[in-house]
C-alpha cells in the first residue's frame, strides 16, 4: 500500500519485510479466544473501578478485561482489533475450506477455482517440504553467472519484472501528487531488511539484538542453501554491511512525513546524471516503463549513495547481496527449515512466541494476493446492505457536524474556512467493498504449484502497475481488502474508505445504542475525515493535489496547535527510556482528537445524546467515552511495543485512548474529572483544533 495512506490502525505493523509473504505471521491472529456475543455493549465487568477515571481512563475502562485476557502465544498484541481480525480469519477459513474442497473441479480461471486452489496449494505442506528450495535454485544459479556491474544491475531489474524481489530501491507507479489525474513512475529508498533505519544506526541493547537476529537469519539461509559455516558467516557480513550503508543514506520516517520533501520531480535525462551507474533512460524500458519524460524520486540523496555504492563495491559482493534478497523474499514459502529461520528472526523483534498456524497464514496470504476474489465470498455471506445504509447515514451526520465545527473555528480566517469546507464537501466515501471488483485477469493458479502461484500473482501485479502509465487514473480502486479491520484516508483521491471488516462490534452493532456506535465507528469516521486536515492531509486540496490552500497566518496558527499535540505525546514513556515520538505520530494523534470531537458533537444530536437515561449504570455521555476506550482495549509484548515506537505512526493504545480525552471538556464533565486527577489539564491548556 502507498505510504501516504493514513490508516486507522496498523494491523501489519509487525510485518518485517517489504515482501508481503516474507516470514509469515504478518497479521497474526488468534484461535482459541473466540469473543462471545456481548450481552452488554458496555460491560462493567471489563472495567477496573478501583482506578479513578481521571487518573488513567484506559485502565479504568479496560483494566479487568486486560487482566483476564493474556496475550496468546501466537500473537504480539491482543485486544479488540485482534479479536475482530481473528473472527474475520475464522470466517475466511470457513469459506476457504469449503471452496478448496471443490475448486479442483471448478472451471479453470473461475473465482472459486483460483481462490480454492491457491489456498490448497499453500496448505499442501507435503509438496512444499519435498521441494525444499528448488523454486529459487534457478535464481541463485543465474546470479552465480554474473560477471560485471552491468550484470548486477540487469539482475536487479529482472527480479522486479519477474516478481521475485526488489533489491536496492523501490520502484512503482503512482498518482503524481501535483497532477493527480496522471500516473507517474516513482523511485524511493529501500534495500534494507530491519523494520527501520534506526536499527542499523543505533547501538543500544535492543538495536543490537535486532542486528544479531538479522545476521543469524542471513547465516541460516545461506547455510540452508549450501554454504559452509565460514562462507555463510562471510556472506552474512557482506550483505549486512551493504544494508547498513543503505540504511544510513535513508531519510527518517519523521522527515518523510513532509510530502514536499519526498516530491522531487526529475527529467529522466537529468536523473541519469545524478546516478551515473544507473541509466534510467535505458533502465525504464527494461522495467516496462519506457516513454516517460519525468520521474518522481522520494529521496534523491539515497539514490546518489546507492549509485556510488554500485561503483565501489566488488561485483562478487553484489552477487551475495542479490542472493540474500532472493532468500529473504522467498523463505516464508519454502520448506519448514526456511520458514523456521524466518520466524526465529521475526520473533526476536516482535516477541511472538509461536508461529501462526499454517491455515491462518494461508488465509492471510489469499487475502493479500487475491483479496478481491476472496472478498466477494466474504461480503456475500457476512455483509448486509443494511450495514452499508447505516454507515452512509452516519458518515453524512459526521460530515455535516465537521462542517459546522469548521465554520465555528475561532482561529481560522473566513478565506481558509471556505476552502476547508470545499475540501470536506469533495470527500469521496467508500463503504464495505469496491463497486468494481478486480478480476485479476490472466493470473493462472495451479493446485500443485504454491510458489509458482505466488510468482504468477507478483508478475501480474507488477505488469498491472506499469500498465497504468498513460491511462486515466482509476479512482474506484481500493487500497484494502473487504475483510480488513481498518479504514483509511487517501489524500490524492481525497477519499475515506471503510472496509466491511471493521463494521462490526465493538465498532458497530445494529443492536447497540448510539453512544456505543458513535464512540466506536463514529470516531473512526471522524478520524479518517480529520486526516484530510492533519499535518500531511491539509497540504492536499479538494481534488487531491499537493497545493497550499492556506493563508500564511492560518497555517501558522495551525502549527502552534499541532506543536502542542507533539509535545503532549512526546511526554509519554512507553518502555524504560522509549517514549512516543510526537512528530512521527502527529497525523494520527490529530485525527484521533478531531475524530472524537466530531463524533461526540454528532452523537449529541441523536435522541440518546439529548437524553439523560442511563444504561447499565452509565449516562449516554459516559457510554460514548467508554465505547471509545473499549475500541482500544488490549495489551502488547514489550518487544512489539519497542518496534512500534520506531515504525508505527499510531501511538500506543493507552495514549490513543487517554490523550484526546484530556483535551475534551465534555469528558471532564461526564466523569467529574477534577484538578488533582492525573489526567487533568486546565481548560486554557486543552488543545482545540478541528
Ligand atoms: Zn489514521
Amino acid at each position: 500500500m502507498k505510504l501516504k495512506f493514513s490508516s486507522f490502525m496498523l494491523m501489519g505493523a509487525l510485518s518485517l519485510s517489504a515482501n508481503a509473504f516474507a516470514y509469515g505471521g504478518i497479521k497474526s491472529p488468534k484461535p482459541k479466544h473466540k469473543a462471545t456475543v456481548p450481552k452488554k455493549f458496555i460491560d462493567p465487568a471489563n472495567m477496573d473501578t478501583a482506578i479513578k477515571p481521571g487518573d488513567d481512563f484506559f485502565d479504568y475502562a479496560n483494566g479487568n478485561w486486560i487482566k483476564q485476557n493474556a496475550i496468546p502465544n501466537k500473537e504480539t498484541r491482543w485486544g479488540s482489533f485482534n479479536i475482530l481480525h481473528q473472527e474475520n480469519t475464522d470466517k475466511l477459513l470457513g469459506l476457504l475450506n469449503e471452496v478448496s474442497q471443490t475448486s479442483a473441479t471448478q472451471p479453470k480461471g473461475s473465482l472459486k477455482q483460483r481462490v480454492g486452489d491457491l489456498y490448497a496449494s499453500g496448505m499442501d505442506s507435503i509438496a512444499i517440504e519435498k521441494r525444499g528450495y528448488d523454486a529459487i535454485k534457478p535464481d541463485l544459479e543465474r546470479i552465480d553467472k554474473i560477471t560485471d556491474l552491468n550484470g548486477v544491475i540487469n539482475e536487479m531489474i529482472a527480479e522486479r519484472v519477474n516478481g521475485e524481489s526488489s533489491p536496492l530501491f523501490r520502484f512503482g507507479v503512482d498518482q503524481d501528487d501535483k497532477n493527480v489525474n496522471k500516473y507517474i513512475v516513482g523511485l524511493s529508498q529501500g534495500g534494507t531488511t530491519l523494520p527501520d533505519r534506526d536499527y542499523y544506526l543505533k547501538n543500544d541493547a535492543r538495536s543490537k539484538k535486532a542486528q544479531n537476529a538479522l545476521n543469524e537469519l542471513m547465516v541460516s539461509l545461506f547455510t540452508l542453501t549450501g554454504s559452509n559455516a565460514d562462507d555463510a558467516a562471510k556472506n552474512a557480513s557482506i550483505a549486512y554491511t551493504l544494508e547498513s550503508i543503505l540504511a544510513k543514506a535513508q531519510l527518517s520516517r519523521v522527515a518523510m512525513r513532509d510530502p514536499h520533501v519526498t516530491y522531487n520531480k526529475f527529467l529522466v535525462a537529468d536523473f541519469d546524471k545524478v546516478t551515473p551507474h544507473l541509466n534510467w533512460t535505458t533502465l525504464l524500458p527494461k522495467l516496462k516503463a519506457g516513454g516517460q519524460d519525468s520521474i518522481l524520486v522520494g529521496q534523491p540523496l539515497f539514490f546518489k549513495t546507492a549509485d556510488s555504492l554500485l561503483a565501489v563495491t566488488p561485483v562478487e559482493n553484489w552477487k551475495i547481496y542479490l542472493k540474500w534478497g532472493v532468500l529473504r523474499g522467498s523463505s516464508s514459502s519454502l520448506s519448514s527449515p526456511f520458514v523456521k529461520a524466518g520466524f526465529t528472526y521475526s520473533s526476536a523483534l516482535s516477541g511472538q512466541k509461536v508461529q501462526t498456524p499454517r491455515n491462518e497464514r494461508m488465509s492471510n496470504l489469499v487475502d493479500g494476493n487475491l483479496g478481491e476474489l476472496l472478498g466477494q465470498l466474504f461480503v456475500e455471506k457476512y455483509f448486509t446492505p443494511a450495514a452499508k445504509q447505516y454507515m452512509v447515514g452516519l458518515v453524512n451526520n459526521l460530515k455535516i457536524t465537521l462542517g459546522d465545527r469548521i465554520k465555528r473555528l475561532e482561529w481560522m480566517s473566513p478565506e481558509t474556512k471556505e476552502r476547508a469546507l470545499k475540501k470536506l464537501n469533495a470527500f469521496t466515501v467508500k463503504i464495505g467493498y469496491p463497486d468494481n471488483w478486480e478480476k485479476y485477469q490472466g493470473i493462472v493458479i495451479n493446485r500443485d504449484d504454491y510458489i509458482g502461484n505466488l510468482r504468477s500473482v507478483a508478475v501480474w501485479r507488477y505488469n498491472f502497475n506499469v500498465s497504468q502509465l498513460g491511462k486515466p487514473v482509476d479512482k474506484t480502486r481500493w487500497g484494502m481488502t473487504p475483510p480488513t479491520v481498518n479504514a483509511y484516508y487517501n489524500p490524492t483521491n481525497n477519499e475515506i474508505v471503510f472496509p466491511a471488516g471493521i463494521l462490526q462490534f465493538p465498532f458497530f452493532d445494529f443492536k447497540a445504542d448510539d453512544a456505543v456506535n458513535y464512540g466506536g465507528i463514529g470516531a473512526v469516521i471522524g478520524h479518517e475525515m480529520t486526516h484530510g486536515f492533519d499535518d500531511q492531509g491539509r497540504q492536499y486540496d479538494a481534488d487531491g493535489t499537493l497545493r497550499d490552500w492556506w493563508t500564511k497566518s492560518d497555517a501558522d496558527k495551525f502549527k502552534v496547535r499541532a506543536d502542542q499535540v507533539v509535545n503532549q505525546y512526546n511526554g509519554f514513556t512507553v518502555l524504560d527510556t522509549l517514549h512516543v515520538n510526537g512528530k512521527l505520530t502527529l497525523g494520527e494523534n490529530l485525527a484521533d482528537l478531531g475524530g472524537l470531537n466530531i463524533a461526540y458533537e454528532a452523537f449529541k444530536k441523536t435522541k440518546q445524546g439529548q437524553s439523560t437515561t442511563s444504561i447499565d449504570g452509565f449516562t449516554p455521555d459516559q457510554r460514548f467515552f467508554l465505547s471509545w476506550a473499549q475500541v482500544w482495549r488490549g495489551s502488547q509484548r514489550p518487544e512489539a511495543a519497542a518496534q512500534r515506537i520506531l515504525t508505527d505512526p499510531h501511538s500506543p493504545e493507552q495514549y490513543r485512548t487517554n490523550a484526546p480525552l484530556t483535551n475534551i471538556d465534555a469528558w471532564y464533565k461526564a466523569f467529574n474529572i477534577k484538578p488533582g486527577d492525573k489526567m487533568y489539564k486546565k481548560p486554557e491548556d486543552r488543545t482545540k483544533i478541528w
